[in-house]
């Protein structure tokens, strides 16, 4: 039985209300998945409690980039630049098909911005310390004409390419979480922590609702921090009122996703706007997906942020600019997500100026709170949050993991010697086959053994991911299987609708629903997968 088996769900509740933990983590994003795996790894018995799924927030909605951030340097972040380029080896080290090096095309107008470019880009790498075989180039028109083809040349005559590690940010919390619960963390999606309890003023655990059934169940621990992203000041508020300026300042991206048909580039490219920001296409699959916007964002903090006709339009814009084809319109869009930094404040800048460095406090019952920071330096947050605690409580804690390996990480060479590896390749077709690895790694090979034929005729989801989701993965709504465990909403929206009828059938089987609770399902995603197109009305 796998450690997140979603059908062994009652035991897992019963679990977490028996057992005394040393710590329990509120969030399953990227930065609560990176805490528990460190602690479960050093040792410690660890809870962790999620108010929706795994990922639902930030770290489903990112660029998906395991990098240092070029554009962090023009701000003097040489620190975080240097952390998060140094942490793209490592996170390659632990999962390399979650951190696929991939050339980034930097599109050049001018010698004096092909100069620009080589300055910061070498020290880009000398911070990150890059192999000699990931150095930098310059391709000149005949390269680019060859390797890009769709740029327009008579603008941008020359480019910049570097190396950036494109990463999928939902599977690879999923696979921090799967490491935790594989070193004995009970991890329990659709747990939103309402309240936390005290024992002489300190915090000894929570009190959270089961998003499935409502009952309550209370969890114990030593100690309990608060990795709540978006939602960080309002776990803390919980713990003790909070008083005078909010710490957090939420900045809205956006991304957008168009067919590769329309848009067909070959690389990773990081495009200039006329507002002097860049914004990144990135190829995947049968789509390209443009983002980001960075704007200030007020009000109720959402799940799921509105994608406005106003994003859209200024992720549109640079389609005909930069390239040899037509401006698509918002009818193109096949689908699109938002997602809400949430920035440590810094008074008197704009969100597209402050540091994405991650800052961490602790509250008067205790609690750590730490917020901030990328989806690319996890596991630094993770060891700074447990050195404070160290520091914080007087104990000591064995030393942190490193980078071992996550679930689906242990394989030799880069993707296409993973797809020429999987058995009946041939049948499965190049796309289907790339598409796999890069969502399992090696355990692509266990998902083809549960079900290898498509859940639509012609298309990539394979009828063994439902098993693998379920069994595996703790899918427990259609959404969650739809949306994080095989991004089939986002990666291949040409099937999206019509796969949803057949997965549901089977989880339906593997879960227990009755008719009526199918056709909740079928409902609850089929209108989440229409509010992406707000923006149109
Ligand atoms: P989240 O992922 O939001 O996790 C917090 C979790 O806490 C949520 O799942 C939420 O449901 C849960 N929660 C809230 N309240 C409760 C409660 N009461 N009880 C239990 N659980 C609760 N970083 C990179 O490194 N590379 C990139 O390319 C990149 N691109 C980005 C692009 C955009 C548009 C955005 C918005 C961010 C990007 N980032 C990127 C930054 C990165 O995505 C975030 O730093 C990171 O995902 C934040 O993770 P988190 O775990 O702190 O927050």
């Amino acid at each position: 039985m796998s450690a997140l088996d979603a059908r062994e769900r009652s035991a897992l509740l019963r679990r977490l209300a028996d057992e005394r933990f040393d710590l329990l983590v509120v969030g399953g994003g990227i930065t609560g998945a990176g805490i528990a795996r460190d602690a479960a790894l050093r040792g410690l018995t660890v809870a962790l409690l999620e108010a929706e799924d795994f990922a639902a927030g930030t770290s489903n909605r990112s660029t998906k980039l395991i990098h240092g951030g070029l554009r962090y340097l023009a701000m003097g972040d040489f620190r975080l630049v240097r952390e998060a380029a140094l942490e793209r080896k490592a996170v390659h080290a632990m999962a390399p098909h979650l951190a696929e090096p991939r050339w980034m095309v930097l599109p050049v107008r001018s010698r004096m911005e092909a100069l620009k470019y080589w300055v910061g880009v070498t020290v880009y790498e000398r911070l990150g310390d890059v192999a000699p075989e990931d150095v930098h180039g310059r391709w000149d028109e005949a390269t680019l004409a060859r390797e890009e083809p769709l740029l327009d040349r008579k603008r941008f005559p020359s480019a910049c390419v570097y190396r950036e590690y494109l990463t999928d940010d939902a599977r690879l919390v999923l696979a921090t979480l799967r490491a935790a619960a594989g070193a004995g963390a009970a991890v329990a999606s659709r747990m939103r922590v309402e309240g936390f309890l005290f024992a002489r003023e300190r915090i000894c655990g929570a009190r959270a609702r089961c998003g499935l059934t409502d009952e309550i169940i209370e969890v114990r621990a030593r100690h309990v921090v608060n990795a709540a992203g978006p939602w960080a000041e309002r776990v803390a508020s919980m713990e003790a009122a909070t008083e005078g300026a909010s710490r957090l300042h939420l900045s809205k991206g956006v991304h957008i996703v168009l067919p590769r048909a329309v848009l067909p580039i070959e690389n990773l490219l990081f495009l200039p706007m006329p507002d002097s920001r860049f914004i990144f296409a990135i190829p995947r699959g049968e789509v390209v997906y443009l983002g980001t916007t960075d704007t200030t964002y007020v009000g109720e903090r959402h799940l799921w942020p509105e994608v406005e006709a106003t994003d859209v339009d200024y992720l549109l814009e640079p389609v005909s600019r930069c390239f040899r084809a037509d401006r698509p319109s918002p009818d193109d869009v096949v689908a699109a997500w938002a997602g809400l930094r949430p920035l440590i404040a810094q008074t008197g800048k704009a969100a597209k100026e402050m540091s994405r460095k991650d800052e961490i406090w602790i509250g008067r019952g205790g609690m750590l709170t730490i917020a901030g920071g990328k989806l690319t330096g996890f596991r630094h947050m993770a060891e700074d949050v447990l050195s404070t605690l160290e520091r914080a409580s007087g104990e000591r804690l064995p030393p942190p993991p490193g980078p071992t390996t996550l679930p689906g990480g242990d394989f030799e060479g880069g993707i296409s010697e993973l797809v020429a590896g999987l058995p009946g390749v041939g049948n499965l077709g190049e796309a289907c086959a790339a598409r796999l690895a890069r969502l399992y790694g090696s355990e692509a090979r266990g998902v083809l053994e549960r079900g290898a034929e498509p859940l639509v005729p012609g298309g990539v989801v394979l009828s063994g991911e439902v098993d693998w989701a379920i069994k595996e993965e703790a899918a427990q709504t259609l959404e969650d299987f739809v949306y994080r465990r095989t991004r089939a909403a986002w990666y291949a929206p040409a099937e999206r609708e019509d796969m949803l009828a057949p997965a549901a059938e089977r989880m339906a089987v593997m879960l227990g629903w009755d008719d009526a609770e199918r056709a909740r399902q079928l409902a609850a995603a089929r209108e989440r997968l229409r509010d992406e197109f707000a923006f149109r009305a």
